[in-house]
């Protein structure tokens, strides 16, 4: 390799596969080079979350990052760890910023079927990644209080909306921003992903409800697809369409997949875990952020598998699916190749793919795949992460 790939640690069981991936499937046939930043929570705390941003001003830096999944403090975290604080999500932290979105798409093995029997193609959601709840202000309210959103400029105060008079009770009040420009990105990312993959691209928002804010993301959205796409999706074959989320949501199912389904940040959160566990598993959904300048930071879908963690540290052998992380490491590897011009490391990272799913296909695979396998004359074996590493490694040396 020539430059770094950044390297972002993170937390509990992800953690021990990230280090597993590292050594059995990547080290032995890669001349890999990292530039490594822990954002574990443990040193996250030690460097009181500076760590974060670093990682993702290399980010800015090299163009590339692959990282595990990382813990969100809660309240109950902040006891587990003896926090000093409840620190943000370091994904939220990255991706304000390095910008951008996120497309998450379903990893399909043969002999995996879908929950939703229908879905016969992959649907890829993008997520726009940022603003809104993950960078608000809130604010618990007691009685006799009343909040408003005060808007000013150099100094003068320009309007004043109550929002809500609590005289009758406590509450809470929460306030989100978006701004003109990331939204823009996101919807020129969403069609430029749909144009590569050809894709149709459906976007749902509530604007009957939201006028004013979700009512500015799908004005938006009709204003850039009108004026610099509509001619080249015509011409690939694909539409854009807008309706409200509810409605996408009922399509969606309904649909054989085949789409890239656009959604606000909160939306794509939880609709990503819908689509990818209705296709098997969260351990088969693979997540890339692309900034709008061409940055890109692979990961997996899932978060850091905490209840497996905690059969682990009893000396449990779980049986945890390190695919989607793998396949963090596999999409960095090749966009590394490909930016770097090094055809041997594309060739390798899709290779480590294929050594994975015909892995799964023949019918090793971990836990969480064995009730949703079906190929004729094969009956599913449930190995150990470490047990299934191992056997991709077996494939991968063939
Ligand atoms: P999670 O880690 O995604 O796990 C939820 C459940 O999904 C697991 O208990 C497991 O089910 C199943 N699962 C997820 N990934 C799996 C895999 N690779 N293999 C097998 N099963 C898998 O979500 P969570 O428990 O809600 O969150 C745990 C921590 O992760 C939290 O602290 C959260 O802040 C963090 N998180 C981080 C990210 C990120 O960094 N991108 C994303 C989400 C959450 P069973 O227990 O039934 O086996
Ligand atoms: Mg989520």
């Amino acid at each position: 390799m020539k430059t770094p790939l950044v390297e972002m640690d993170g937390d509990e069981m992800t953690r021990i596969l990230w280090g597993g991936i590292k050594e059995i499937l990547i080290s032995p046939f890669v001349d890999l080079k990292t530039e490594y930043y822990d954002l574990g929570l443990i040193n996250r705390e030690k460097t009181g979350d500076e760590v974060t941003v670093q990682s993702a001003l290399a980010t800015k830096k090299y163009g590339v990052a692959v990282k595990c999944a990382t813990i969100t403090p809660n309240a109950r975290r902040v006891r587990e760890y003896n926090l000093s604080k409840e620190w943000k999500s370091p994904n939220g932290t990255i991706r304000r910023l390095l910008d951008g979105t996120v497309f998450r798409s379903p990893i399909l093995a043969r002999g995996i079927t879908p929950y939703v029997a229908g879905w016969q193609k992959p649907i890829a959601i993008a997520r726009h990644a940022f603003g809104d709840i993950y960078d608000a202000a809130e604010y618990q309210a007691s009685k006799g209080e009343r909040a408003y959103i005060v808007v000013e400029k150099d100094g003068k105060e320009l309007s004043r909306k109550l929002i809500r008079d609590f005289s009758d009770g406590e509450g809470v009040v929460q306030g989100v921003y978006n701004t003109k420009s990331s939204i823009e990105s996101f919807a020129r990312s969403c069609f430029n992903y749909a144009l590569s993959e050809k894709l149709p691209v459906w976007f749902g928002a509530k604007d009957t409800v939201s006028k004013v804010y979700d009512g500015y993301f799908k004005d938006i959205f009709a204003r850039i697809y009108e004026t610099e796409y509509k001619t080249a999706f015509e011409n690939a074959g694909i539409y854009y369409t807008y309706t409200l989320v509810d409605d996408v949501v009922a399509r969606v199912v309904r649909s054989e997949g085949g789409m890239l389904w656009a959604c606000k940040n909160y939306d794509g959160d939880v609709m990503s875990d819908m689509v990818a566990t209705a296709y098997g598993s969260l351990g088969m959904m693979s997540s890339v952020l692309v900034s709008p300048d061409g940055k890109y930071e692979y990961e997996a879908a899932h978060g850091t598998v905490t209840r497996h963690y905690y059969a682990h540290l009893k000396g449990e052998q779980t049986s945890t699916n390190p695919i989607a992380t793998i396949w963090a490491w596999t999409g960095a590897l090749f966009k590394r190749g490909e930016l770097d011009n090094i055809p041997e490391l594309c060739a390798f990272a899709k290779r480590l793919e294929r050594a994975t799913l015909s892995t799964v296909e023949s019918g090793y695979m971990t836990g969480d795949l064995i009730p949703l396998f079906r190929r004729q004359g094969i009956t599913p074996v449930k190995l150990t992460t470490s047990e299934f590493l191992q056997k991709i490694s077996s494939a991968l040396s063939r």
